[in-house]
């Protein structure tokens, strides 16, 4: 099997469109199996027609730990709250015990430390789910979604690509919805990959916000090769990105104007290649870009 990245250097250019797209013109003549590690956006399963309710084996998982008070042991001397840099940790008065704030502890483990009676414990915490779910293109997508400001990202992604590759069985490729950026996330979800695709547009954080993800991919000796969406938006900008390609010896995949069928198409959660045909051609030459360079056709 053979796995395909997707990923930007910002959100907002099509990534998961795209993504969506051509796993769905992939799946025409191949074996495809979905991961959507934009865990903290995850929409891939919503371009692709699915709802939360379409996805089944939602399982909890754990990123975190989270500091846990045993009442019985506590004296009462503070030293637990000028221990958390986090201020993560209040004074209950009444109690004379300190509460635990979940939202702000970071699970660093200070307070256990600095606790003389050794009442404080770190316990795992069920922040995160991942599930499964079946498009009507007959390949399915592994989803994850971590809680509002729960932290552990890479964690999750890293459980989502793990569970793709087990519903993978025989297929052919893997198709990750990566997170925007070139943090934590971004970075699990690439590892690992046969091709990285580097969504871009001629925008002026465009060209630096792909090339720090591009040296990302290039230091793991990863394939790469870029896409310009909206590419009238900006001509010369557009010429930049073309010299960028040249000079580093990456390949332009493709590259499209501006083209509000991507946004009607996300409104109808239908991929764009379905919602709008003509767009066809667009993807059908991102896809011989991949292929050709798996084939060995492209140097890294
Ligand atoms: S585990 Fe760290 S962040 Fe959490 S309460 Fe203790 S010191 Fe603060
Ligand atoms: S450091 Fe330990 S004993 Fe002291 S207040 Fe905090 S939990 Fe209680």
């Amino acid at each position: 099997m053979k796995t395909i990245a997707v990923l930007s250097g910002k959100g907002g250019v099509g990534k998961s469109s795209i993504a969506a797209s051509l796993a769905v013109l992939l799946a025409e003549k191949h074996r495809v199996v979905c991961a959507d590690c934009d865990v903290d956006a995850s929409n891939l399963g919503l371009v692709l027609g699915l709802r939360e309710k379409d996805f089944t084996e939602w399982k909890k998982i754990s990123t975190n730990e989270k500091a846990k008070l045993d009442e019985e042991k506590c004296s009462g001397c503070r030293k637990c709250v000028e221990s958390c840099y986090f201020k993560a940790i209040k004074w209950d008065g009444e109690k004379n015990q300190p509460v635990f704030d979940g939202l702000s502890c970071e699970g660093c483990g200070t307070c256990t430390i600095a606790c003389p009676e050794g009442a404080i414990s770190l316990v795992e915490v069920q922040n995160a789910k991942i599930g499964v779910g079946m498009t009507k293109y007959g390949f399915e997508i592994v989803s994850g979604q971590l809680e509002m400001g729960e932290t552990g990202s890479g964690k999750v992604v890293a459980e989502v690509k793990k569970l793709a590759a087990e519903k993978a069985g025989k297929a052919d490729f893997m198709v990750i919805d990566a997170a925007a950026g070139i943090g934590c996330p971004v970075i699990a979800s690439v590892v690992g990959s046969d091709f990285v695709v580097g969504i871009t547009e001629p925008t002026p954080s465009g060209l630096s916000d792909l090339n720090r993800a591009l040296q990302m991919t290039s230091h793991f000796g990863i394939k790469c090769g870029i896409v310009i969406n909206k590419h009238d938006l900006n001509p010369k900008l557009t010429k930049k990105i073309e010299m960028f390609a040249k000079e580093n010896g990456i390949p332009i995949l493709a590259k499209t104007p501006y083209n509000k069928a991507f946004v009607d198409a996300l409104v109808n959660l239908t991929p764009v290649i379905e919602f709008r045909p003509e767009t066809r051609k667009f993807f059908e030459e991102i896809r011989a870009g991949i292929l050709s360079s798996l084939q060995g056709n492209q140097k890294p």
